[in-house]
């Protein structure tokens, strides 16, 4: 039904805007016609691959900050092994609806921006960050990896930097993290109640998988580790980024 809805609202307004591309209305931009490939958005709803018309598009949420944050070249002191790449119109409409689906508490306006390089050194990583900068690189919008989790992820890493040690303490014992010498952990909790096993590297990585599912498919999340959902659940009232 949301489906035909989205559907009935894009064709109206590609019919309604088709001779005026600049003349997109108040929360609108126009978007370029380009190729996208299929794609997950951050629920797991499936989106197929199509040809997609130039049209007036709905701003999704954060829209003005974070199109702003879409740079170009690489941030300050990054590793010079890694090549810089061009942002795609259809890059640019998955990077912001992915945002969009993420919530206000992860969508830290501190960041300086988000970056587009091609390779990562490591690569199994589809992103990367250096507290300040997010970096995305190409295998980021394969089908393979859900955008709004990749970028809620790093986006994580910064909310975790930001939480007092109490507070971290307060998550390892949730997830049960054992320490085993001085800030060294291992993993207590069964295998099959982590995300992924990126998750059993170190408490940040739990933390930083488990964060972006409570608020993009929280149902799979409290069927997966209803403990450390429901640790989640009760602190995140208390995080701010200020
Ligand atoms: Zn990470």
């Amino acid at each position: 039904m949301r489906v035909c809805f989205l559907l009935f609202v894009g064709f109206f307004s590609i019919f309604a805007n088709a001779a005026s591309p600049n003349g997109c209305g108040k929360g609108q931009h126009w978007v370029k016609p380009h190729p996208r490939r299929a794609y997950y958005r951050g629920d797991g709803t499936y989106v197929r691959a199509t040809d997609v018309t130039g049209h007036c598009h709905a701003n999704p949420p954060g829209y003005d900050v974070w199109n702003n944050k879409l740079m170009t070249g690489r941030p300050l002191s990054w590793h010079k092994e890694e090549k810089t790449a061009t942002w795609t119109d259809e890059e640019r409409e998955r990077i912001l609806e992915a945002l969009g689906d993420l919530p206000a508490a992860l969508k830290d306006e501190g960041i300086d921006g988000i970056y587009r390089l091609m390779r990562a050194i490591d690569p199994a990583n589809p992103a990367s960050n250096n507290f300040n900068s997010i970096v995305v690189y190409d295998s980021a919008f394969n089908k393979d990896y859900n955008l709004a989790h990749v970028l809620g992820h790093e986006l994580s890493h910064r909310l975790y930097g930001s939480l007092s040690e109490r507070e971290k303490d307060s998550f390892r014992i949730s997830g049960k993290w054992r320490l085993t010498k001085p800030k060294t952990y291992e993993v207590g909790r069964p295998k099959n109640e982590f995300l992924r096993p990126n998750g059993m590297l170190s408490p940040e990585e739990d933390f930083c998988d488990i964060v972006p599912t409570y608020f993009l498919q929280p149902e799979k999340l409290k069927s997966l580790s209803p403990r450390v959902f429901n640790w989640v659940n009760n602190h995140i009232k208390l995080w701010s980024l200020k």
